[in-house]
């Protein structure tokens, strides 16, 4: 272990440097720092406390804790985190990720001449933090836009989800909607399929299925409605339908809907990191970005599917590629054996 994250271990200030800063703790942040501080690296956490799936009480799939609530997961996680001496959790919004020049870096203890200097607004009556790490791990997860219906989120995390692995068990054979204005709504409809053959397929007036797809979902049963919606309808928390622009009420008493998602990476300023045509953040088969240092796990990258469980896994695996990469770059031996 590096002279001063030894120096860490043994409860020395926080002031000095970290293996890694992890902005995120959710499933792939938590994960990953768990795995980290068990390397023996001294990790810090800085996490806004805005988890994607606050909209919901309850998660499924996650083995040995199917139908626990969300919050209680990451509570859970964050308890392993921090029960290592090395870990530093933070309730911090992230503004800013700059990298270290080679001297800065290489005066802060971190051997291949690469760091960070990483700084968060504290949230919830915490304090702001400042912290200098070799590596940073974005865990940030997505923001959702659902579509612009003014009582959509009433019944967002109950009766309409987003995940269709994560929520279609309990819909199944339910009259359903599958909401979505993006070209991945067909693929969607036939795996919702496995769950109701009463679906309905809007597309709130977007051309985003093919006349082809609109013929092959027929023939099992799922109609395409390409009118525009005016808003979702219910009584008290039930759903009980989908309202027309031009006023009809389609009866549905829940289903899918296809948010817009956003990687929030704003901290990275002028040094823009690759994305895909969807907007979420590339890697390479080590988890690392296109920007040398910064590493990517959970939602924020393809191809999901976006679930806890595969959050959580990404967040280990790729803490084992940063953990050699700091290995490697110590003894200068290159990422990979040539
Ligand atoms: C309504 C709903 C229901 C769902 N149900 C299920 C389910 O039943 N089963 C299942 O497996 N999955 C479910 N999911 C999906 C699951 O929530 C995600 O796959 C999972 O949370 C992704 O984990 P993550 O760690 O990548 O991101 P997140 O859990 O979103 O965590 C990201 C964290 O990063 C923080 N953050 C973001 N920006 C910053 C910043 N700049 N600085 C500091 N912190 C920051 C956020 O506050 C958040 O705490 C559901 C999702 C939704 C929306």
């Amino acid at each position: 272990m590096p002279a001063q994250e030894a120096a860490a271990a043994q409860g020395a200030a926080e002031e000095l440097p970290f293996g890694v800063a992890i902005i995120g703790g959710g499933p792939a942040g938590l994960s990953a720092g768990l795995q980290l501080v068990r390397a023996n690296r001294r990790i810090a956490i800085l996490d806004s406390n805005r988890p994607r799936h606050s909209a919901t009480l309850q998660s499924h799939g996650f083995l040995t804790r199917d139908g626990a609530p969300p919050l209680e997961l990451r509570r859970l996680g964050r308890e392993e985190f921090e029960s290592y001496p090395t870990a530093r959790y933070a309730q911090a919004m992230t503004r800013q990720v700059t990298p270290l020049t080679p001297d800065e870096a290489i005066a802060a203890g971190f051997p291949d001449g690469i760091g960070f200097r990483v700084r968060g607004t504290g949230v919830r009556g915490s304090a702001d933090v400042e912290f200098v790490a070799r590596r940073v791990l974005i865990a940030a997860g997505l923001t959702e836009e659902l579509p612009a219906f003014p009582m959509i989120r009433a019944y967002y995390g109950t009766a309409l989800h987003s995940c269709v692995e994560c929520d279609g068990f309990e819909k199944t054979d339910k009259p359903l909607a599958l909401i979505g204005e993006t070209t991945d709504v067909f693929s969607r409809a036939l795996l919702i399929s496995r769950f109701s053959s009463d679906l309905i397929v809007f597309t709130n007036g977007a051309d985003t299925v093919t006349s082809v797809q609109e013929q092959q979902l027929a023939a099992i049963g799922i109609r395409v409605e390409r009118r525009p919606i005016d808003d979702i309808v219910g009584e008290k928390a039930d759903m009980t339908g989908v309202r027309l622009a031009d006023g009809e009420v389609v009866p549905r008493v829940g289903g899918f809907v296809r948010p817009r998602w956003h990687a929030p990476v704003e901290f990275l300023g002028d040094h823009p990191i690759d994305r895909d045509d969807w907007g979420l953040v590339v890697v390479d088969d080590r988890g690392e970005t296109s920007v040398r240092g910064i590493y990517a796990v959970g939602d924020i990258v393809p191809p999901g599917p976006q679930q806890l469980i595969i959050a959580a896994g990404n967040g280990a695996r790729v803490a084992a590629k940063l953990n050699m990469d700091m290995i490697r770059g110590a003894l200068g031996v290159g990422l990979v054996d040539e």
